[in-house]
């Protein structure tokens, strides 16, 4: 049987090793030029490959194909191997069939990689072996190739989810829906929704979901879809039958008879947003019996993810968060909140479509300054001005740090939370935030 792999990433190169060693021949192919290292993985293990071009011949031959998540159905390959009825999988669903291990699976449009890190970070804590994977790090698909675990932890963005079809989360993790990828999904929210809604796909009663309850649109599709799987709802109060809520300052979870809590202001990470991210794993982690002792240690000495409130430094007596990872508006909206001093606030880049009436008000009460980091200014500008005391333009990081630095006040927070892409300056967020940091300790 041949199976061709489409997209020659971290995921799709994954693939095509497992394919490999599970006996399939295998041809993996790219329309754009793949990174050295993987091509040099591809010819260590000699799978067959081509880059900057599909070739119909080989790809319309397939038994099967993994198509990479970056590929939309209506790239002109994937309606050919539509038109012609070849089977097309995800990476997630092709590695699921390869090992027993138990799935603990996190969606979201929002705090995914957090969760599904924090997630991690208990479970190893307390001992298990545990693989991380999804969107993070190394891929799944070469996980089971190469390594031996009893679970995994993996993040789940929409368009893996399209492709799962008897894959089974033992423990599924729904954190929220908000518009995103909107232009993958025809711009019909109903179809991005059902997409994430995979995720309990296949599940049973001794299966368990996961979900933000204060979420209208989730809990509307749960109306709908009635899950088959034992529900843990979580949320701010307490309302009914949850698995995870708040009160006076403590974060509750019950998932038996014991009830877990302790001090918001223990957990590592700062923010509601991050309350919730930690209910979600604190859930997992006690349906998976660690310790409340355990639990507690882990929720409060969690190290946090990169580019995500990231704390830089305290340059006198001003402090620094890099949040680069917050690309649309309801991210921005959640660091705002967090913040508990004034803030000159560094935003802008590639605009997809945002309305910034979401964060006014935030803006309005806690922010000093802003700081317009961005090619084209204007939108930003025309919602901005004359709300704010004080804006300024910058083309460039060192700028924007610059400013920020002359208009911090001691006691302020400088924060970069872009509520947009970053592909107009910069490589990817990463870069952005790692150059913030660089600027930041220049200082
Ligand atoms: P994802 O992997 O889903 O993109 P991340 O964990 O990388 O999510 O976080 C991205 C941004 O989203 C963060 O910078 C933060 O501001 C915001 N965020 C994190 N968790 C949540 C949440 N539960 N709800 C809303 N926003 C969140």
């Amino acid at each position: 049987k041949l199976i061709v792999v489409l997209g020659g990433g971290e995921s799709g190169v994954g693939s095509a090793i497992l394919a490999q060693k599970k006996g399939f021949r295998v041809f993996l192919s790219d329309s754009g030029v793949l990174n050295d290292t993987h091509r040099e993985t591809l010819q260590a293990y000699r799978i067959a490959f081509e880059e900057k071009q599909h070739t119909g011949e080989y790809i319309l031959t397939a038994d099967e194909i993994v198509k990479s998540p970056g590929i939309p159905d209506t790239a002109y390959i994937m309606q050919k191997v539509l038109a012609k009825g070849i089977p097309v999988v995800s990476e997630i669903e092709f590695a699921g069939r390869y090992t027993d291990a138990k799935m603990i699976c996190i969606t979201g449009s929002n705090g995914k990689t957090t969760t599904t890190s924090l997630i991690y970070h208990i479970l190893r804590s307390a001992g298990l072996n545990v693989g991380l994977g999804g969107n993070i790090g190394k891929s799944f698909a070469r996980q089971v190739a190469e390594e031996s675990y009893d679970y995994y932890v993996l993040e789940l963005s929409s368009f893996q989810l399209e492709g799962v079809y008897d894959f089974k989360a033992d423990i599924a993790v729904l954190l929220n829906i908000t518009p995103d990828h909107l232009d993958r999904y025809d711009h019909n929210l109903q179809h991005y929704v059902e997409a994430k809604m995979r995720i309990i796909r296949n599940q049973r009663t001794e299966d368990a979901f996961i979900y933000w309850i204060d979420d209208p649109l989730v809990t509307k599709e749960i109306e709908k879809l009635k899950p088959a799987a034992t529900t843990y709802p979580f949320g701010e109060k307490k309302n009914g039958h949850m698995a995870a809520y708040t009160e006076n300052g403590k974060l509750y979870i019950q998932t038996k008879e014991n009830i877990f809590d302790m001090e918001l202001e223990l957990l590592a990470l700062e923010g509601m947003h991050n309350v919730y991210n930690s209910m979600a794993s604190g859930i997992v982690a006690k349906l998976m019996d660690v310790s409340d002792e355990q639990l507690r240690t882990s929720l409060s000495d969690f190290k946090g993810v990169p580019h995500r409130l990231e704390k830089v430094a305290t340059v006198r007596g001003v402090q620094y968060i890099n949040d680069s990872k917050a690309t649309n508006v309801n991210s921005c909206w959640y660091a705002l909140q967090s913040m508990r001093t004034k803030t000159v606030l560094i935003l802008g880049g590639t605009d997809k479509g945002n309305d910034y009436t979401e964060i006014e008000e935030l803006v309005r009460s806690k922010v000093r300054a802003l700081v317009f980091l961005g090619k084209d200014n204007s939108k930003l500008h025309a919602f901005f001005d004359g709300k704010v005391d004080e804006i300024r333009d910058a083309g460039s990081m060192t700028e924007a740090v610059e400013a920020a630095y002359q208009l911090a006040q001691k006691g302020d927070t400088v924060l970069l939370s872009p509520c947009c892409a970053s592909f107009d300056l910069f490589k990817n967020y990463e870069d952005r935030g790692d150059q913030f940091k660089e600027c930041v300790r220049r200082l």
